[in-house]
């Protein structure tokens, strides 16, 4: 998984193109992301027990991952995430643009 929860990033596609959040669920098995502030999408509710107001709220959607790209802390830079090797043979991710490892 490349970009995971905690992560900042830039939405590069679709109607929140060029919007920076932060991912607040990854779900691996769907490559989505849920992005705070991104992807609102209005649902019609109904009262029922546990929501007591009808009508219509907005709420935020899961975006693909190929929508968005990883914003490197280091040099703030959307990036590619590449993947690097450590000396113990842990994998770890790395900006594409300055070489830091991310994690
Ligand atoms: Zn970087």
């Amino acid at each position: 998984m490349k970009i995971r929860k905690d992560d900042n990033v830039l939405v590069i596609a679709g109607k929140d193109k060029g919007k920076k959040g932060k991912v607040r669920s990854a779900y691996p098995k769907d490559e989505r992301l849920l992005v705070e502030g991104i992807n609102f999408i209005k649902k019609h509710t109904r009262a029922t027990g546990q929501v007591r107001q009808a009508g219509i709220i907005e709420q935020e959607a899961p975006i693909h991952m190929s929508n968005v790209m990883l914003l490197c802390g280091k040099c703030n830079h959307p990036t590619r995430v590449g993947f690097r090797s450590l000396k113990d043979g842990k994998k770890v991710r790395a900006c594409g643009s300055c070489g830091e490892v991310i994690d």
